[in-house]
């Protein structure tokens, strides 16, 4: 169940990222570290360390496969120089 709560503004996260305890934010406190586990928050405030768990900025797939100049189509040799006539039998 995804809850979300209302004013999740700008305190800390509404979880401990280190015991998952539920931390109560008090508007305009902003807690800097885990009122259970005493966990430093700050690295995960200013993005500095990830949040275990919360959903991480999706890893580039790959770079999707450009389409590029389209090929060709089977280019023709170039054609062969022709021999050196023949010279005229006599
Ligand atoms: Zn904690």
């Amino acid at each position: 169940m995804c809850f979300r709560p209302a004013s999740a503004a700008a305190s800390g996260p509404a979880e401990c990222p280190e015991c998952h305890k539920t931390i109560e934010a008090v508007d305009g406190i902003e807690l800097k570290n885990c009122p259970f586990c005493g966990c430093d928050f700050t690295p995960y405030l200013n993005g500095t360390k990830p949040v275990p768990g919360a959903p991480a900025a999706p890893a580039a797939p790959g770079a999707p496969a450009a389409p590029g100049a389209p090929k060709p189509p089977s280019a023709p040799a170039a054609p062969k120089a022709p021999g050196a006539p023949k010279p005229p039998s006599a």
